[in-house]
């Protein structure tokens, strides 16, 4: 195997993933979309550079399943918490030249981009974002923005330049990284312009045998080395960065900067292990109780698929799933406060557990104990999970 970062041919196994779901939302309950639902898959991990990446990633399948009418991204009103600690970490470094102009790419909705206009005034602001249905939102909220792919052409048709470009959770995705780098030099407004990517850190998920970047759209996970090692091919030097407490990287790149000395991500802990301690803990925090699974996303389903759970209620926050089906999975989704309600005003919270399949443990865990729920809860996708008890 030759790293996609560092062309190094050293690299290990670092998990197999049987079963991972290709349809990461759910479809309409009388949806037809042909099979496969899932795929294996497998990460190396580059002893040179500590990159982690898929051996077999299949682009032609994502190609499909991104046209898909079926595929829908990440929905929005879910990552709070992403954002507010990317808007926390970023804005001193932007503060300097607020009067510049900032390009997202990958916008989704316009959050960020409407956030970053409000906290500096002055801000011209655009989003490139392909998804139609996303991108009319962010329209819609008055947030300039592209309907259309990021590359060199699109860029250059846009005619702008910019003093600060940001992407979030775009980069693992991404299979042909001269076309985004080549991108994005046509964007820069000179040699003074920021880059600033997000995207999860290796260093602390498999310092924890955290599955979560592992999926079928994530033909990279990189390690804060393998992220500076990759912007440096392109002339780009890490001026700074942070990991977050949901384990992003978001790091800041400068043409100018003197680049930070990073080392290699410490060897995580097996993952062989981490599935044997899964099912010992999932055991033990069930206790026998029947389980509702939160997260009608990817999330959720792995945690079915990888440890082959019985469910008994398949519930989600976003009332938009409520009746939809996830692809593969014969529960129908229900809306989660209602399913929930439903069961306390049977008085029977304590027959149940509510497995939380997302990483927004924290506001859906906070949600069940503002409902008083009194049933178990077991949030795998806590960092803490596995270490505690
Ligand atoms: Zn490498």
């Amino acid at each position: 195997m030759t790293c996609p970062v560092c062309d190094a041919v050293s690299a290990d196994i670092l998990l197999e993933l049987k079963g991972s779901p290709i349809y990461q939302h759910p479809v309409p309950v009388l949806a037809t979309v042909p099979e496969p639902y899932t795929r294996d898959l497998r990460y190396f991990i580059c002893k040179s550079c500590g990159h982690a990446y898929q051996d077999n990633f299949d682009a032609a399948l994502m190609d499909k399943v991104y046209q898909s009418y079926y595929y829908t991204p990440a929905p929005e009103g879910v990552g709070a918490t992403f954002r507010k600690e990317f808007i926390e970490f970023l804005l001193p470094h932007l503060q300097p030249n607020s009067a510049g102009a900032i390009l997202e790419i990958g916008s989704s909705s316009g959050e960020i981009l409407a956030q970053l206009r409000d906290l500096l005034p002055g801000t011209a602001v655009l989003g490139f974002e392909p998804s139609t249905v996303t991108s009319q939102r962010a329209l819609a909220n008055g947030i300039p923005t592209l309907q259309k792919f990021f590359s060199p052409a699109t860029v250059a048709e846009a005619g702008s330049r910019f003093s600060c470009i940001i992407s979030r959770h775009v980069i693992e995705h991404i299979t042909v990284f001269d076309d985004f780098f080549a991108a994005i030099d046509t964007a820069c407004a000179d040699e003074k312009t920021l880059l600033v990517l997000e995207t999860p850190a290796l260093d602390v998920h498999w310092a924890a045998a955290s599955i979560v970047p592992f999926h079928i759209e994530h033909a990279h996970v990189f390690s804060t080395h393998s992220l500076a090692k990759l912007a440096a091919r392109y002339g780009w030097n890490l001026a700074a960065y942070r990991i977050t407490e949901s384990q992003n990287l978001i790091a800041v790149f400068s043409r100018v900067a003197t680049p930070l000395d990073i080392e290699l991500p410490v060897v995580g802990r097996s993952y062989a292990d981490y599935f044997k301690a899964f099912r010992e803990k999932f055991a033990a925090a069930a206790n026998g109780r029947k389980i509702i699974l939160w997260g009608a996303g990817s999330g959720g389903i792995k945690l079915v698929n990888y440890h082959h759970l019985e469910i008994e209620h398949l519930v989600d926050g976003n009332q938009e799933k409520k009746g939809m089906k996830f692809l593969g999975v014969q529960s129908l989704i229900e809306y989660a406060p209602e399913c929930i309600a439903r069961i306390q005003a049977q008085g029977r919270d304590a027959e149940y557990a509510v497995l939380i399949g997302s990483g927004f443990y924290r506001e859906i865990g906070d949600t069940l104990r503002k409902m008083n729920w009194r049933g178990g809860i077991i949030a795998p996708y806590a960092p803490d999970f596995l270490r505690e008890s």
